[in-house]
């Protein structure tokens, strides 16, 4: 139950935990991605600007001297308000709180698309700066097979519109989308379009398949096959190799992403990046094996880590029981632990 005097929505990017959150939205317009639910239960709706305004006002009054440097506009897609309406609400959230410096909102291609150059620049003017874009993939043929609803020339104009227009962008990938049949062009035609915006941010996420959602009805008939983590990783560093010409900050920056410790700013860190992931995927079978399930149990932030006799002896332990009643079986292991956190 949310004890708050105003509405909130169930979902929040990672970055945006000492925000304020101010619902423009409920749930996802499109909802059909095949690899989400975060908004299964929920039927979309709109909410009239009076009654945002109501929230934002009895936030102001609940957050007295509070002051809030960050905002972000839940739930799905606040770029469905007309444009007019959506600089309005910006501009009376800037004047409740006037110490924001940053107001951000998820940005979907489908929606964005819409805007014209004018709009956007409008509506970063009127306070909008950072958006997180759940771009997925790169590749017409995977975004198709989950069903993104977009295409990748959509997804690559309307992140340069909004760069363009003077908005910080994040670009999300899910590592391991393509599965066994799509990873390769999933990599290649990812890296293609990143290259083509130059987003300020690239952050990727691992693949973990939930109950409910259309990838485990294709997984169960044949149609998607999970890549094993080795080969995810592969994936990754096709895609690090295929960026190129970009300025962008990079990282793995979510739990469920195996080696934490793979972020920088390319050019300059992508030798160094590239060095993580290939000391990973030299390490003898075993010692991989071990690495990942101490990750994936919350052991090992860190490759690193693996030269702490106390947290070896522990993984170790744990290898050895998981195994005895799961022989043979790590992968579908690590992919349970994996869905559990994503
Ligand atoms: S991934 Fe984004 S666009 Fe797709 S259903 Fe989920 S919230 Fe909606």
């Amino acid at each position: 139950m949310n004890p708050l005097p105003f509405e909130l929505g169930p979902i929040r990017p990672v970055d945006e935990a000492e925000s304020l959150l101010i619902r423009t939205t409920r749930g996802c317009p499109w909802n059909r991605c095949e690899f989400c639910v975060n908004y299964k239960d929920m039927k979309f709706s709109m909410r009239p600007l009076e009654e945002i305004k109501h929230d934002i006002a009895a936030a102001a009054q609940y957050y007295g001297d509070r002051t809030f440097e960050t905002c972000f506009l839940q739930d799905g897609d606040s770029f469905l308000m007309k444009t007019a309406e959506l600089v309005e609400l910006l501009t009376f959230l800037k004047q409740a709180f006037p110490g924001l410096k940053r107001i951000s909102s998820y940005g979907r291609a489908q929606t964005m698309i819409r805007k014209s150059d004018r709009e956007m620049q409008a509506i970063c003017q009127a306070g909008l700066n950072k958006l997180y874009c759940g771009m997925e993939s790169g590749s017409d043929k995977v975004l198709k097979k989950v069903n993104k609803g977009v295409t990748a020339a959509d997804i690559s104009t309307s992140g340069r519109r909004a760069k363009d227009a003077g908005m910080s962008i994040s670009e999300f990938i899910i590592l391991g989308l393509g599965g066994q049949e799509l990873w390769e062009e999933h990599a290649r035609e990812t890296a293609g379009v990143l290259n083509e915006i130059n987003p300020h941010f690239i952050r990727v996420l691992t693949i973990g398949i939930k109950p409910g959602s259309g990838l485990l009805r294709q997984m169960e008939t044949g149609k998607y096959t999970l890549q094993t983590e080795k080969n995810i990783i592969e994936e990754q560093r096709l895609l690090i190799e295929n960026l190129n010409g970009i300025t962008s900050h990079y990282a793995n920056h979510h739990a469920v992403d195996l080696l934490m410790e793979v972020r920088g700013r390319f050019p300059g860190d992508k030798p160094h990046m590239l060095n993580i992931i290939d000391r990973y995927l030299s390490l003898p079978e075993e010692d991989r094996i071990h690495f990942t399930l101490g990750k994936r149990l919350g052991i090992y932030q860190r490759l690193d880590e693996m030269n702490s006799a106390h947290l070896r002896k522990q993984v170790a332990a744990q290898l050895l029981k998981i195994r005895a009643s799961y022989p043979d079986r790590m992968d579908e292991v690590f992919h349970y632990l994996r869905a559990r956190i994503v």
